[in-house]
């Protein structure tokens, strides 16, 4: 590690940053169009654009753009007998509230609508100030927002759910999809795209660059998860990225099991109480996950019933039980003939599926406000609100788990 060096900021030379997933500390650097990988894990450390700052910035303009008939284009018309129903986005929300479900569209607007638009406004002001070189007010807190926000981006999640409520739909009514059915696409492939540019390593030392933000040589190897920079013993957040340090394992393990017990908690109502209640003028049905895939399926709509059934049953099960297997690999021993790698492996599983549960709460949404008359109405059941605290709990549970705790235990396997 001799011809490493701390980082500067003047050259963009091989500098010293640690590996937030095996704790390496690790000598890397990257120009634009490169990428740098931990030796050890794996995990990719530095990735950075041919043309790191107009792209995005670009790619943001155009989803802005987009985002116009996201909201204001027809989504879907609904065509039945006696009634027929042109929905858009916000009137979707509208009905929502109107049948005093706040609870869900909260989570549609916050999820599907502020939190992107917030995003992008955020990336093109810090790409912004990249691209001229000079300083703005708040840059440095406007990145660290940036990457919170990043984590909840779901327009992607609700573009697949849009697809499984169409044809859920179709059994019951013709339906014809709008312009804005189309641009929610296009904006879900952009956001990803956005989202894939942006690296926090580089990104922070840019922002903290123009911010005059010391980044600080200390003589320890507490190291950022998430800006890899090197940090000072006692503070409990990053003085660059401003995120929580797990450094603390003790709390890191106690987060994620308490985390995890309350998740498996709400698994159980979530699939007992009912989700979804569809009615017309002669009967009403509730029915609980499970039920609803089983009719999908005697329906042979086998492809959606397999999907709701990996998404909302399959995916949350495997989640707990493999949040289970890290925690105890990492509070006692790993199992037998199981290396340090493939947990790892399993935790960046459990954190890139996470989101993906959401499409069973989304497709709810769609179909109530499709069917929001008495003729033919469908209402959430009070499963869905353990659901999506299912979703969010295990969510959490993944973040605060310190994959470092497993290379530590392998460590002393070898070792004893
Ligand atoms: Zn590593
Ligand atoms: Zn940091």
């Amino acid at each position: 590690m001799s011809s490493c060096n701390e980082y500067s900021f003047s050259s963009h030379a091989p500098h010293i940053v640690g590996c937030p997933e095996c704790g390496e500390t690790v000598c890397a650097t990257a120009n634009n169009g490169e990428m740098a990988d931990c030796p050890v894990c794996g995990k990719n450390l530095i990735r950075i654009e041919k043309n790191p700052y107009l792209l995005p910035f670009m790619y943001a303009l155009t989803a802005l753009a987009v985002l116009v008939p996201v909201s204001f284009g027809f989504f879907l018309s609904v065509h039945m007998p006696t009634v027929a129903e042109r929905l858009t986005l916000p009137g979707m929300m509208h009905a929502l509230l109107q049948q005093d479900y706040s609870f869900l569209a909260n989570a549609m607007f916050v999820l599907t609508f502020a939190t992107p638009l917030f995003f992008l406004l955020l990336l093109l002001y810090v790409l912004g100030a990249f691209i001229q070189n000079k300083n703005r007010p708040f840059l440095l807190p406007a990145a660290r927002w940036l990457f919170r926000l990043k984590q909840w981006l779901m327009v992607d999640i609700f573009a697949l759910s849009s697809i499984v409520a169409l044809i859920k739909i179709k059994v019951y009514a013709e339906v014809e999809f709008g312009l804005s059915f189309y641009a929610v696409f296009i904006y879900a492939i952009l956001l990803a795209r956005i989202a894939q540019s942006i690296t926090p390593h580089w990104l922070f030392s840019k922002a903290a660059e123009l911010s005059n933000t010391q980044i600080t040589h200390y003589h320890h190897n507490i190291f950022c998860h998430r800006c890899f920079f090197r940090q000072p013993e006692n503070n409990a957040h990053c003085s660059i990225c401003g995120t929580y340090i797990l450094f603390r394992r003790t709390h890191s393990l106690i987060l994620s099991t308490a985390f995890l017990i309350a998740a498996i908690i709400c698994y159980i109502p979530a699939n007992l109480l009912p989700m979804m209640i569809t009615s017309d003028p002669t009967v009403r049905i509730t029915s609980q996950i499970f039920d609803g895939v089983l009719t999908l399926w005697r329906n042979k709509d086998y492809l959606v019933a397999i999907i709701i059934f990996t998404a909302s049953i399959a995916i949350p099960l495997l989640k707990i039980v493999a949040m289970i297997i890290l925690l105890l690999s990492a509070k006692f021993r790993l199992p037998h003939k199981i290396s340090a790698h493939q947990l790892s492996l399993l935790h960046r599983i459990v954190e890139f599926i996470g989101r993906w549960s959401m499409i069973d709460i989304f497709v709810t949404i769609i179909l109530m406000a499709a069917f929001s008359t008495p003729i033919a109405k469908v209402e959430a059941g009070s499963a869905t609100i353990y659901f999506t605290l299912v979703v969010v709990l295990t969510m959490l549970s993944a973040y605060f788990f310190d994959t470092k705790l497993l290379w530590q235990k392998e460590q002393k396997n070898h070792s004893t």
